[in-house]
């Protein structure tokens, strides 16, 4: 019997792996450097949190998540996003009674059951960064402009912002009423017809061109604003224009979370076909209290990492291989060998990234071997060198070979990382 990984999964492989640890990390870097802390939860979580948090309209609620009884007979799901989890911990560690905002950033794996597709997984990987307990458009600004500066880091040109606002407590309500009776004059199926009752903003988000193509005429929740609210994303909208962020208002952006109020944005890349969003995000103010914690006015969101990978070949980034050698080491001999295995452990504490050849191939082997870990130089050392003192260092670019003293080999490689 043989086995596969499990349908709508992948493995990350070398050297392709190294451009998800190079996302997480570009990504991640501007929140790092403005004041977000490291937050890891549990993969899984109190099935609840998630009804309650995402909502139970949503389709990550109703269709996507990984549900299962755990041995001591607990309702356990398998976390398919990371904001409820950030909330949960925040309120059980006590932090909305200290300084605010509270500013964290994670990284993970989600779990959805999606129907499997390029680009849509059924394990995936996000970064995020969550602002809590700040109800300051700057705010909401700052963490679009980290957002924008990771995709930035990347090298990647044609991210897209969308921008929208959904509004309030107070303003909410009469665009619901006012969408909800145009819906209903629609032509539109059994189910859709069931969301308008429970959810009709997420109506505008069906994807369906039958759909679509009812919903020119919709009233748009921004033509419903509440004064505070307009003059909110009217700021939000002013901070990212002085700071050269440009973006796109798209005033039927909604999200498939149920939580989001005011400022909501979404990452587009043209480059990845249906599943073109690379990250999205808002405020969710309203959330905290959903699961039984403290009014907590908060904003946040999540990039996709294995989209922003996809982005990134869509944009011909992934040519320079990240995390190649600088030294690939070639023993010819036992005692050679020895003197070797000390050598590259040497140079690896010196800070080089070193390799070596196992198993005792021949020298064509051990050569070839070099060739593919991208070092510049091999490090060659036969037994009769040991002998003479000395190592030949190769340069693999140039195929120029030099005698160096087996003494002085550390310190003119580093010379030469310097
Ligand atoms: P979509 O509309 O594509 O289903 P979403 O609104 O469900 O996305 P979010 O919950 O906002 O996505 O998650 C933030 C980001 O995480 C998305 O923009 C996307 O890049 C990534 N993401 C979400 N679901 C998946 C998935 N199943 N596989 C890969 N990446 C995903
Ligand atoms: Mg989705």
């Amino acid at each position: 019997m043989s086995f596969q990984a499990p349908k709508g999964t992948f493995d990350w492989m070398p050297p392709r792996s190294e451009w998800a640890l190079a996302v997480r990390d570009a990504l991640s870097a501007p929140a790092r450097r403005a004041g977000y802390g490291y937050i890891e939860t549990p993969a899984f979580e109190d099935t609840r949190l998630f009804s309650r948090g995402v909502g139970e309209s949503t389709d990550i609620v109703t269709k996507e998540m990984y549900t299962f009884e755990d041995k001591g007979g607990r309702s356990i799901t398998l976390r398919p996003e990371g904001t409820a989890s950030v909330v949960r911990a925040v309120i059980e560690h006590g932090l909305p009674g200290g300084p605010l905002p509270v500013k964290l950033w994670y990284s993970g794996s989600y779990y959805r059951y999606e129907r499997a597709q390029k680009g849509r997984y059924r394990h995936f990987s996000q970064v995020g960064a969550e602002a809590l307990g700040g109800e300051d458009p700057a705010l909401d600004a700052e963490l679009i402009v980290l957002a924008v500066d990771g995709y930035a880091g990347l090298g990647l040109r044609n991210v897209r912002l969308l921008l929208n606002s959904l509004g309030c407590r107070e303003c909410r309500p009469a665009y619901r009423a006012a969408l909800q009776e145009f819906l209903r004059g629609l032509d539109l199926d059994e189910p859709t017809r069931q969301r308008i009752e429970i959810n009709p903003l997420r109506v505008l988000d069906d994807k369906r061109p039958d759909v679509q193509s009812q919903l020119a005429d919709a009233p748009l929740v921004t033509d419903h604003l509440c004064g505070a609210c307009k003059a909110y994303h009217e700021e939000v909208r002013g901070l990212l224009s002085d700071v050269g962020v440009s973006y796109t208002d798209d005033p039927r952006l909604v999200r498939g979370l149920d939580y989001y109020t005011r400022t909501t944005f979404e990452f587009v890349h043209d480059g990845l076909g249906a599943q073109s969003a690379v990250g999205g995000g808002g405020r969710y103010d309203g959330l905290s209290e959903m699961i039984g914690g403290p009014p907590l006015p908060s904003v946040g969101w999540a990039l996709g990492v294995d989209r922003t990978v996809l982005a990134m070949e869509a944009e011909g980034l992934l040519t320079e291989r990240p995390g190649t050698m600088d030294v690939f080491a070639v023993p010819l001999g036992e005692e050679a060998r020895r003197r070797v295995f000390t050598l590259v452990a040497e140079l690896r504490r010196a800070g080089l990234s070193v390799d070596m050849a196992f198993g005792g191939r021949g020298v064509k082997g051990a050569m070839k071997a070099a060739d593919r870990s991208g070092a510049r130089y091999a490090l060659i050392l036969g037994d009769r060198d040991l002998e003479a003192g000395a190592a030949q260092l190769k340069d693999l670019t140039t195929a120029e070979q030099t005698a160096v003293p087996i003494a002085e080999v550390v310190d003119i490689l580093k010379g030469k990382f310097s």
